[in-house]
């Protein structure tokens, strides 16, 4: 039978909840192998993110007893997407599902999942249904980030995070996409397979806090921006049109006052303009900047993630 699951989580500092998701993820991959749906070498693979805390240590204790739990170490905090990325790129399976180690995402909804892969679908997206678990700040933001990705005219499925199933074939076709830089869930939408969608509600964490600090909500936000569009660019040349078109009305003005001895020293006047002017014209720079950084990432061409050890891979 062609139809091995792996469930991919990545992990960085989990401690209070990993127990408790192993065992849930675990007797539910059990289920799903009793029911004749995925294959009996299916596996759950925890990617350790380069966790401070007893993460990888617990995660090690139940690979020992339990040949199904797969570990994959990296050797620091790569970030979300990239642990994922070292888990879609390193795993041989006939279908992936990645799943926040939270569980926050309805687990019972990767029954679906599966049945809608074996219906013909090569992506499937879990979509929640409502943001009521969210905090004020995480709900507002997230509402504002997908208005104004449509808006600069990026297609965004909205309400999904990272909790899909992708197939083998799902999975090569993301291999080639190169860049560095990854927004993969705009990436997954690029993939022309027949896809799907399965909607759950998403619970509040059992245990532990986000491990989404703001910084990395918005690193999150701005990759996604910068890596889909290159609008702000042409804001920036838009900018520089009306500038000059503003510039040349106040030149008319100067010229006109000078003519008819009206000119005053005006110095406020000078200096409100010149600050205005540099504002624009840092703002600009600072832009350009944000993209020649992404072109020196791309170029450097680095590896996003260093696998330490795999353990539990047969
Ligand atoms: N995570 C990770 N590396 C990081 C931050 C988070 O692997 O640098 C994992 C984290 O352990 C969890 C998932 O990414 O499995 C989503 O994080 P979290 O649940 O904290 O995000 P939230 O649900 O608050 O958006
Ligand atoms: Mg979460």
């Amino acid at each position: 039978m062609n139809n091995k699951l792996i469930i991919l989580v990545p992990c960085y500092n989990e401690e209070e909840i990993i127990d408790y998701s192993i065992q849930k993820l675990d007797s539910f991959l059990d289920s799903l192998i009793k029911d004749n749906l995925v294959d009996k070498t299916s596996k759950i693979c925890f990617v350790n993110d380069g966790s401070k805390d007893k993460t990888k240590d617990i995660i090690e204790s139940y690979c020992q007893k339990n040949d199904k739990i797969m570990l994959i170490n990296l050797a620091g905090n790569f970030g979300q997407q990239n642990a994922i990325l070292a888990g879609l790129n390193n795993l041989e399976a006939d279908m992936i599902v990645t799943i926040d180690a939270d569980l926050q995402d309805d687990y019972l909804t990767i029954r679906e999942m599966v049945e809608k892969y074996h219906l013909g679908y090569e992506i499937i997206y879990g979509i929640r249904k409502e943001r009521k678990t969210d905090s004020f700040f995480k709900r507002t933001s997230a509402n504002l980030f997908y208005k104004f990705m449509n808006l600069i005219g990026i297609k965004i499925r909205k309400n999904h995070s990272e909790y899909r199933l992708m197939s083998k074939c799902a999975i090569e076709k993301l291999k080639e996409y190169k860049e560095k830089t990854i927004f993969l869930r705009g990436i997954v939408q690029k993939i022309n397979l027949p896809s799907s969608e399965v909607y759950y509600s998403r619970k509040e964490r059992v245990a532990g806090s986000t491990k989404y600090s703001v910084f990395k909500l918005f690193s999150l936000a701005w990759c996604a921006i910068t890596s889909f569009s290159i609008l702000p660019l042409r804001l920036i040349t838009l900018t520089g049109v009306i500038m000059s078109g503003v510039s040349f009305i106040i030149l008319l003005y100067a010229l006109y006052s000078y003519i008819k001895h009206i000119a005053q020293p005006g110095w406020t006047s000078i200096i409100i303009t010149i600050a205005f002017f540099f504002g624009i014209t840092i703002m600009s720079i600072g832009i350009i900047g944000e993209y020649l950084g992404k072109i020196l990432i791309e170029v450097k061409n680095r590896p996003l993630y260093q696998i330490k050890e795999i353990i539990n891979d047969k």
